[in-house]
This record gives C-alpha cells, structure tokens and sequence, in this order.
C-alpha cells in the first residue's frame, strides 16, 4: 500500500522505525505559551505565566511537595511508569486496531467486543451489552473505596484524510444497507486503549492499592444519549459497587504530556433538538396556494440567532446552532413539512429553559405570521441532552499533586477555562445524585507540531472532528499513565 503523508506528517516517518538524524520532535520550546485569549489550549493562567521547561517523557519531574500525603509515593509513581512502559507495544496495537475500525454510536459491536476480551483475560468480571454495546468491568480487590473509570467508544461520520498508515479507510455500513464514511476523529479509540491500560496495569499493581475497580466502554457519546442509554438499561440495578469517585478523560490536540484537570464547570450542557413546520404544499409555480414551510424554515434560522443577542444575558455564555435543514426533494415542488435540527449549549439551567421557549415562540410566531391554522403549529422533539459537566473541586485538589508528580509540576493545568464542549459521562451518575467525578483533558498532539501551529497564530494544530485529527503513538502511553494515576488517586494504600 502506497502511504501518502501530508506535508505535516513527515515527522511521523522519522520518528517511526528510521535511523536517520532528526531534530528530536519532543524537545519543548522554551517561550511561554500563553496568549491570554482564555480560547487557546494553555490560555490565561492565572497568576503567572506557564512556561514549558522540561520534556515529559525524560524528566518526570517532581516538583510537588513529596511527603503531601495527598500524592502518591515517587516509588508507586514509578511502578506505574515501569507497568504502562512493559504495556505500550501491546496498547499501540490494540490502539491502531481500534482506530482501523471506527463504529458510530449504539453500533460499537467490534469495540465492545475487543474490551470484553481484554478485560475478562486480565480477569475483571465482565457484563456486556448495555445499552446495546456498553461493557463493565468489575475488579474487587479488598476493602476500600470503589473508583469507576469510563472510556467511550463511537466515532464519527467523517472521511480521514491523515494518510496515516492506521487510516480507517473503510465506510461503515449501516442497518438500513446504505454506506457511511467513518473515522475516530475525536479521539474515543485513545479513550477505550488508555483505560485497557489502566486495567492491566492495577492488576499488575494489585498489592499497591485496596477498594474496588469498575473500569467501563459507555456508547454513543457523540449523539449525547449513550451514557443516558446506560443508565436506562439498568446500570445502578444490576449489582455494580456504586462509585465513590468517577473519573474520564478526553484527547485533546495540546501537546503530549499535558493534562487539563480543573475543578468546576468545565464543559456547557446541551440538548439536540428538531422543529418541524408544517405547511401546504403544492406546485412550484403557484406559492399563492401553498404554505410554504421552507420560508417559514428560512425565516425561524434567522429569528433563532435573536435568542442569544437579544434575549440570552450578555454575560452568560449559550450557542443556537442549526446544523441541518431537511425540507422537500423537487425544484418545483413546495413540500408539506421542513424540519430543522437544532443544538444548545448553556450553563445555566435557567438559560436553557429561555432558549427552548424562545425558540417556540418564535417558530409559533413565524408559523402565524405565513397564515398556518392552530392545529397545524410547529412541533419540537427534544432528543440528546447532557447537563453540565462539573469537576469535583476536592477530588482534582487529590489528583492533581500525583498528575503533577507524574508529568511535571508545570504540566497540569488546574484552571483551564471551561469550554462551549460538552459530554454526557456525568449523565450515568445522573440517578446516583452527586457522585465525585473528575474528568481531565489530555494533550494528543506532537509538541512540535503543537508549537507550530502557535507560532502561525493558531491554538491547536488541529481540532476534533476534523478529518486530519490524529492522536500521536507517543500519548496512548501517557494517557493509560494518567488514568492509572488518578485511579490511584483514590484506591492506592494510604492514598
Ligand atoms: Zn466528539
Ligand atoms: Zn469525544
């Protein structure tokens, strides 16, 4: 197979199998990286300037007071780096698989499969299929508190374009027999490997900790429904040790060796949602005797994008998006119905509930306006909704020493601004009431490469979703190293 890499990929060829003499693509930069624009990844820290000093991979600096009893011992740090060090050839693999088989949401048939298989030969007790393809998997290891820790599994409709030699390149074919384009263009692969990572790796350090493990692959997290579905299905009904803590990750392109773990809101609740106007449809050629629900459609995207100018508090933060119109087929044929597919981001509940009226009043508005009769009014189905995500202050105050032993005291980023993102690991917990979670951003991208696209003016390199996002070998050992610390966190003896 011929690979065809794009210009900003040639490093990967030298850095993978070749002798030849390269400039080492991890040594850090030496200027801050801080711009201030509290959008960029390490933007605006507060009280003073983050500068990159040291490699993470050579120096894993402890800068943090050592004899905190809030962070783990050097030696436990170490057990953990030597663990994930003897794994990653087997996690690369298993990575590179995964990502050569994307599968969409509630289809995660392969993936959960390949879960299973891992977690039930490292002997962790295995249920499978809920929510159609969720997999946990329980590991009690003596008395303690339990920690649960949750990778998701979808990918996303999206041609890739890296030309990487792991590249999926095959369209996924769906239940209905048509064939979508398919691609991990947001990272969930790194998800499910890391956390196959931390699993072997508290097995192998079994006698360094005490409590309860339950490590598990949540479905569909792209659609906003998968961890919801779990709930649904029974998760808090099945005899699972409730969590004490919960923790997830997601990738991020910053660069490797760093980890976003902050207290407080971190990401915007969301809702997906349709509008449907009805009208009458008819020729073409004769609009005087039709409704017709395109314009009203037309009309409604314009008047949403008043909610948050006019109606929404300045100083709160919230996003109408539409992001598909779905209407008629025919140039000449007015059709009966337009449905619009709408997204929210807020975070505020109180936001939330203004935007959902406003946007009924004004589709109902639109509607009366074209002349529609009262039984015919638009209709709204509400689909995906994830609140919120909001770290647990105390919980990240005891994770973070030990991520700071473990990468760099300069490498964690403990006030990373809250994002317009969202993700819905915290609606699992949703019928617990309030469980302790953490949830930590971790840098996928090349540092090099990070610094490149800095010094050009841009904050990533690239972006989730996109068809050139990649997640670099050299982070599926450091994310299996982060999780297995803030699992440690929790359940290591004295911790
Ligand atoms: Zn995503
Ligand atoms: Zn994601």
């Amino acid at each position: 197979m011929a690979i065809n890499f794009g210009e900003k990929y040639q490093h990967l060829i030298h850095r993978r199998g070749c002798n030849c003499v390269q400039p080492d693509a991890r040594t850090f930069p030496d200027e801050p990286l801080v711009d201030g624009s509290r959008r960029g990844f390490l933007a605006s820290v507060a009280g003073g300037s983050l500068v990159l000093m040291t490699d993470a991979y050579t120096s894993r600096s402890v800068s943090a007071d050592s004899t905190d009893p809030a962070i783990l011992p050097t030696q436990l740090i170490a057990k953990v780096n030597g663990a994930i060090d003897s794994d990653t050839a087997r996690l690369v693999e298993i990575f590179k698989d995964l990502h050569q088989h994307p599968e969409l949401a509630f289809t995660e048939t392969r993936t959960a499969g390949v879960v299973t298989k891992n977690l039930r030969e490292l002997g962790f007790e295995v249920t499978e299929r809920i929510a159609k393809t969720g997999v946990v998997g329980v590991l009690k290891n003596g008395p303690g508190p339990t920690a649960w820790l949750r990778a998701d599994m979808d990918c996303n409709a999206v041609r890739e374009t890296t030309g990487l030699p792991w590249a999926a390149t095959q369209p996924q074919r769906l239940a209905d027999g048509s064939e979508v384009d398919v691609m991990h263009a947001c990272g969930h692969d790194a998800h499910v490997t890391w956390m196959l990572g931390v699993a072997k790796a508290m097995i192998n350090l079994k006698d360094e900790w005490s409590g309860t493990l339950v490590v598990y692959a949540q479905p569909a997290e792209e659609i906003g429904l998968g961890a919801r579905a779990m709930a649904e299905d029974g998760l808090w009904e099945r005899g699972f040790p409730k969590p004490d803590y919960a923790f997830s990750y997601h990738a991020v392109p910053g660069p490797i060796g760093f980890v976003a773990n902050s207290p407080g809101v971190r990401m915007a609740g969301t809702d997906q949602l349709d509008v449907t106007f009805k009208g009458v449809g008819g020729h073409g050629s004769a609009p005087e005797l039709t409704i017709d629900p395109v314009v009203m459609a037309a009309q409604a995207v314009l008047n949403y994008q008043t909610i948050i100018s006019r109606n929404i508090d300045p100083q709160a933060s919230a996003v109408v998006s539409v992001g598909s119109i779905v209407a008629g087929r025919d140039n000449n044929v007015i059709p009966e119905t337009a449905t619009l597919k709408l997204n929210l981001r807020w975070f505020d509940e109180a936001v939330r509930d203004k935007m959902i009226r406003r946007i009924d009043e004004i589709s109902r508005g639109v509607a009366i306006g074209a002349g529609v009769e009262e039984k015919e009014m638009p209709t709204r189905v509400m689909k995906g909704y994830a609140g919120p995500l909001v770290n647990d202050a105390a919980l990240v105050d005891r994770v973070n020493p030990s991520l700071k032993a473990l990468l760099g005291a300069d490498k964690v980023i403990a006030d990373f601004p809250a994002v317009m993102g969202s993700e819905d690991f915290q609606e699992a917990f949703r019928p617990l009431g309030k469980i302790p979670y953490s949830f930590a951003l971790i840098g996928v991208a090349p540092l090099e490469m990070f610094r490149k696209a800095r010094a050009a003016g841009r904050s990533f390199p690239y972006a989730n979703h996109n068809p050139d996002f990649f997640v670099d070998l050299d982070a599926i050992p450091v994310g299996a190293r982060v999780g297995t610390t803030m699992v440690l966190s929790i359940l290591a003896k004295g911790a």
